[in-house]
């Protein structure tokens, strides 16, 4: 029996969202960028042809973006999140075990009955994957997790392979992983690439039949780890169940500095709102909740501060975080600094389904369970009509401090009210 590890990776994946839902843009130039519209962090393959590179701030190449006739969007993370969901739900269904490992990349196991031709699998669920959502896939195959990053990373680099590369169909894998640079191997980050480039190590190749002593001496037993991965043998299991989160943080820049209690007030609570959501979706409550701000770095007088109330019940309820957290917007509010960012922290997390009660204050059942039903019906509404159809006061009503997100595309799959219209 054949068994076998795959990697699933969208090609330019915040890029080919925007072209998913807008297929005119399919072929041209695009790049997506960053919060409050600041840097290029995606390009679609004909910008990268171009050489646009990442990072660069926006404002800079405004105009040579323009004359290039280069198409630009602002992030739009509802839309990334919700095609993420829908790419992981078609994987699931033709796979055997799944690990979503980001946004837009998942490691598969692979037993029979796929195993007569695994190229042929791949083959036919990146169609699949492109039919259905509109997405391209670059898919590669080894024996360990390891080598299908490597496999990805050949899937996609040569044009040749047309999004699919088996390093377990090679009759001698070497001379592909001797053209694998050591910077782009899975696990090797800055630091660890220099060190091995100082040693004359510069291939993936290079790095798996180098002294295992030596590597270990470096980085213990995940260079030796790191090793017997490239060696083609699997050290790192498939992770099906994700470890529930220690921490969730919602923080944003705003579209221009603030030094306004009632903005900061709203900022806060908006972002209140928000990680309350993620709770009650990640089944958690918090035990302890931060809130912080600070000014721009580079100015004169950099100000940065944070504060932090622990809950006497740990919650999900956005009315009790709500309560908890707007005395902090207080302490960390300075009339005469320009904030420029402002965050929430959740702490403490416990499990929803194991929650401890408190002797004296804690609700009655019926009262418990009235709470829930409110969240629940307000997270559905949400859900259903789109972000903010209820909302809290206090968020206030079209804040103009909202981040920067000029070049928006529709939210298509996910507002009922922004559905594309067919005229046929
Ligand atoms: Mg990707």
């Amino acid at each position: 029996m054949v068994q076998a590890t795959a990697l699933i990776d969208g090609n330019n994946f915040y890029a080919a969202c925007e072209q998913s839902i807008d297929p005119s843009l399919v072929g041209k130039p695009l790049v997506v960028l960053s919060n409050n519209d600041g840097c290029i962090v995606a390009r679609s393959s004909e910008a990268r042809a171009l050489g646009i590179s990442m990072g660069k701030p926006y404002f800079k190449i405004r105009h040579e973006l323009d004359r290039l006739g280069v198409v630009v969007r602002s992030s739009n993370y509802a839309l990334y999140g919700d095609m993420s969901q829908r790419l992981m739900e078609t994987l699931k269904s033709n796979c055997e075990q799944l690990e979503i490992y980001s946004i837009d990349e998942a490691f598969v196991h692979l037993s029979s009955p796929f195993s007569s031709d695994l190229c042929t699998w791949a083959r036919q669920l990146r169609a699949k994957v492109h039919r259905d959502l509109g997405l391209p896939v670059s898919i590669g195959l080894g024996t360990s997790k390891g080598q299908a990053k490597l496999a990805n990373h050949l899937a996609k680099a040569i044009p040749a392979h047309a999004g699919v590369f088996n390093l377990l169909a090679t009759s001698n894998a070497d001379p592909w992983l001797q053209s694998i640079a050591i910077e782009n191997v899975w696990g090797v980050g800055r630091e660890l690439a220099k060190w091995c480039r100082l040693r004359g190590i510069k291939t993936a190749l290079q790095l798996r039949d180098m002294p295992s002593h030596e590597l270990s001496m470096k980085c213990g037993i995940t260079g030796i780890r790191l090793q017997h991965e490239l060696h083609g043998q699997a050290c790192l299991p498939l992770v099906q169940a994700p470890a529930p989160k220690k921490e969730t943080c919602v923080s944003q820049s705003f579209r221009y500095p603030i030094n306004n209690f009632i903005e900061l007030r709203q900022a806060i609570a908006t972002y209140v709102v928000r990680a309350s959501e993620k709770l009650r979706r990640q089944r958690q409550h918090a035990g302890s909740i931060t809130v912080f701000t600070r000014s721009s770095p580079f100015s004169p007088s950099f100000y940065k501060k944070t504060a932090t109330a622990y809950l006497d019940l740990p919650s999900n309820n956005t009315a009790d975080l709500l309560q908890a957290s707007l005395p902090l917007t207080k302490e960390i509010f300075h009339p005469h600094r320009r904030l420029i960012k402002a965050g929430v922290t959740m702490r403490n997390l416990h499990s929803a389904n194991y929650l401890q009660q408190h002797l004296l204050l804690g609700y009655s059942e019926e009262m418990q369970e009235r709470r829930e039903q409110l969240m629940k019906t307000i997270d559905h509404l949400n859900l259903q009509y789109g972000n903010g159809t209820v909302n809290w006061a206090i968020c206030g009503l079209q804040p103009k401090w909202r981040m920067r997100r000029d070049l928006l595309s529709h939210a298509s799959t996910t507002c009922l009210k922004q559905i594309p219209i067919v005229k046929a």
